[in-house]
């Protein structure tokens, strides 16, 4: 299999003042098209260091992307240094320069004489026209493989990559790859683990990766054959038997969320979804309201915090305030049916706890939540404690609506 290195340039990524989202990008392409990412280095504006740098990549990977340092100030320095580095010259590309000079004058923008180092190409290179912006990808082959130099810019660094880079890698990785990811909640990543061991360590072209995180367990299914279609059969394949084994607690797949899945499940079936909440402020109608197309069945959400205007507002009977207090379930089903009498909607979500750090007690520790869901006769209530000693008011608002989430979307399957 073909080894590919990212090496991404620029003081700004060093110091992390800039996250480096261009390298995971890179990686998730490359790895679809069938190269297997052993190294990434990060590389400040200094043409020694970035020469040590690439000079070390070149030596173990078959191939190096480049990103940033491509632009047109004397701190850009990818160009000179590749081109150094398979020595060759660095010459001005009359064809790039008029390509330059045109961007500029659509855009009625003076150019300045520095902007022509961008028309500098290395001898031989072969040069990934830059329709999105001004400095040109470059691709450069010799005696010690490939590297290809991509602007820095996320937005020209994927257009190129997309439109003049895979359409000429696909030949050099010699296998296609095929990435799907399963969502999960529900189900701990160690069970998961035990479920599907044997699936995941039988065939070494299928592998099978869990990242656990906030209640959730994504799994990542990746399957590598002799071209696309094969590599995407296998994956189906795997995918068909993990679900037969713990689909139970798979959500959906690819691009979805809890909130994505709760909105998609309660469009296909015309049911609409309204909200009560105190202790976690809303964060429940948010995630809902972040799903476009939200309006089609959230009607109402309401961020009832104190107890008065649970009573005022959801009809909450003071009489169960009073014997089972505002942290029970009984006070988190009248909040989920008062909020469905006061909106209309068919299924409600009422949620009642603490988030903390204060207010917790022997019987309530900070972290208790009371979460209840209505779908006319149907009901689920729960208690439960969320989060670990350390964890602070955002993360259990978090946990706690991804468990509401789950569990009206799991009520009206
Ligand atoms: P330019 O012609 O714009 O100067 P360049 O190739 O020199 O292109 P940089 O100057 O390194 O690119 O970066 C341009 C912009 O892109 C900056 O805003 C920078 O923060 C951003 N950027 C650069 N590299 C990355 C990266 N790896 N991930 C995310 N953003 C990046
Ligand atoms: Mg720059």
């Amino acid at each position: 299999m073909k080894t590919a290195e990212i090496v991404s340039v620029g003081e700004e990524l060093l110091q992390g003042d800039v996250v480096d989202t261009n390298a995971a990008w890179l990686s998730r392409e490359l790895k679809e098209i069938g190269f297997s990412l052993r190294f990434r280095q990060t590389c400040g504006d200094c043409a020694e260091e970035l020469r040590a740098t690439l000079d070390l990549a070149l030596s173990r990977s078959h191939l190096v992307v480049v990103t940033g340092g491509l632009g047109p100030t004397y701190d850009d320095i990818t160009r000179d240094v590749t081109a150094e580095l398979f020595g060759v010259a660095l010459l001005r590309d009359e064809r790039v320069a008029q390509k330059l000079k045109a961007y500029f004058q659509r855009r009625g923008m003076e150019m300045s004489e520095n902007n022509l180092r961008q028309a500098q190409v290395p001898q031989g290179a072969r040069i990934l026209d830059n329709d999105w912006g001004t400095a040109p990808g470059l691709w450069l082959e010799g005696e010690k493989g490939i590297a290809i130099l991509l602007p820095g810019v996320p937005g020209e660094m994927k257009a190129i990559f997309k439109n003049r880079v895979l359409p000429l890698l696909e030949r050099y990785s010699g296998e296609a790859r095929k990435t799907e990811i399963l969502h999960f909640y529900g189900i701990a990543e160690s069970r998961l683990d035990e479920e599907l061991f044997d699936l995941a360590t039988s065939d070494p072209s299928v592998m099978i990766a869990p990242y656990a995180g906030g209640g959730e367990v994504e799994l990542h299914v990746t399957a590598a054959g002799a071209n696309a279609q094969e590599a995407s059969q296998k994956c189906e394949r795997a995918i068909e038997e993990i679900l037969a084994r713990v689909g139970d607690h798979c959500y959906g797949r690819g691009e979805v969320n809890l909130e994505k899945a709760l909105v998609e499940a309660c469009a296909s079936k015309g049911i609409r979804v309204a909200t009560a909440e105190s202790c976690t402020g809303g964060l429940v109608s948010r995630r809902i309201t972040s799903v476009p197309g939200a309006s089609r069945v959230f009607p109402l959400g309401l961020c009832t915090y104190l107890e008065e205007e649970k009573v005022r507002r959801l009809g909450v009977r003071s009489e169960t305030l009073s014997r089972f207090g505002v942290y029970s379930k009984e006070c988190a089903l009248e909040m989920a049916e008062g909020i469905c009498a006061l909106s209309g909607a068919e299924l409600g979500i009422g949620v009642t706890g603490i988030a903390g750090p204060d207010g917790g007690t022997e019987e309530n520790p900070v972290g208790t939540v009371y979460i209840a869901v209505v779908f006319g006769e149907k009901k689920n209530c729960i208690r439960t404690v969320l989060g670990h000693r350390a964890a602070d008011r955002d993360w259990i608002c978090r946990l706690a609506s991804s468990k509401a989430l789950d569990m009206a979307r799991a009520l009206i399957l």
